[in-house]
């Protein structure tokens, strides 16, 4: 049982403030598949008040690749972590990859591929730094999946099995979220400024424990963290705070 709590008194005023944003299961309630994701009316408005009020100390870091958060969000300026933290669009929108390991991209899409047809109904996502199967609509799969997962991350180099929501992933072994932040943290516009990280799965727990102990504060949704600063249920409510704390 964890506590619901609404209020951002938590939370730095936005002027000493950075925040980083997780997006399925976040912002944005989970779909069936990636693809059906539904954005609300007010997000867009919201980030871009939150880019205004923030002086640009805002990130997306999402699992889902930069191109898909630009599917979804074409009218957000700000700076986009994808693949888990292996690649960016930065402030100026220029592309830069984080991870700087060699991992076999072509040979992940492949093994995908070939899952996607032993495995039916589950769903093949391609993205340009690994590959993720999701078994929401065939959760009758996942042990298979993941079973199948772990044996190509062994067989293959630089590649890491990724647990999430109903999906397993192989993406590149040198990147996590953590890390994308941490670097971002060591430089402008980031750098002293208190770190607000608000997540709701495995992956993202590693950088509430970063923006913890440097100060910050993290947002746990759907209790995924039960130490974290402030204990949301929705990502509605996440919007709500978020918009709440703007004033
Ligand atoms: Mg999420």
């Amino acid at each position: 049982m964890h506590v619901h709590d609404t209020n951002h008194s938590h939370l730095p005023v936005p002027q000493r403030a950075c925040l980083f944003l997780d997006f399925d299961g976040t912002l944005v309630n989970i779909a069936p598949t990636p693809d059906g994701v539904v954005v609300p009316t007010d997000l867009t408005a919201l980030l871009d008040d939150l880019c205004d009020a923030l002086g640009g100390r805002i990130a997306l870091v999402s699992g889902r690749g930069v191109s898909s958060i630009e599917t979804h969000l074409p009218a957000f300026v700000g700076i986009v972590i994808g693949g888990h933290g292996a690649e960016m669009r930065d402030q100026n929108g220029t592309m830069v990859r984080l991870a700087g390991c060699d991992t076999d991209t072509a040979g992940a899409h492949d093994w995908a591929r070939q899952v996607g047809l032993k495995y039916p109904g589950v769903g093949v996502e391609l993205k340009r730094t690994g590959a993720a199967i999701h078994f929401r609509q065939a959760p009758e799969w996942e042990l298979s999946v993941r079973r199948a997962a772990e044996v190509f991350a062994d067989e293959t180099t630089g590649l890491a099995v990724q647990e999430s929501h109903m999906a397993i992933e192989l993406r590149p072994k040198c990147a996590n979220k953590a890390s994308a932040i941490e670097s971002l943290m060591r430089a402008n516009p980031f750098a002293g400024y208190r770190p607000i990280f608000a997540g709701d799965d495995q992956t993202d727990r590693p950088a509430m424990d970063f923006c913890q102990a440097a100060g910050g504060i993290a947002i746990s949704v759907n209790g995924i963290h039960p130490t974290a600063d402030i204990q949301l249920g929705s990502p509605r409510a996440v919007r709500a705070l978020l918009r709440d704390w703007l004033g």
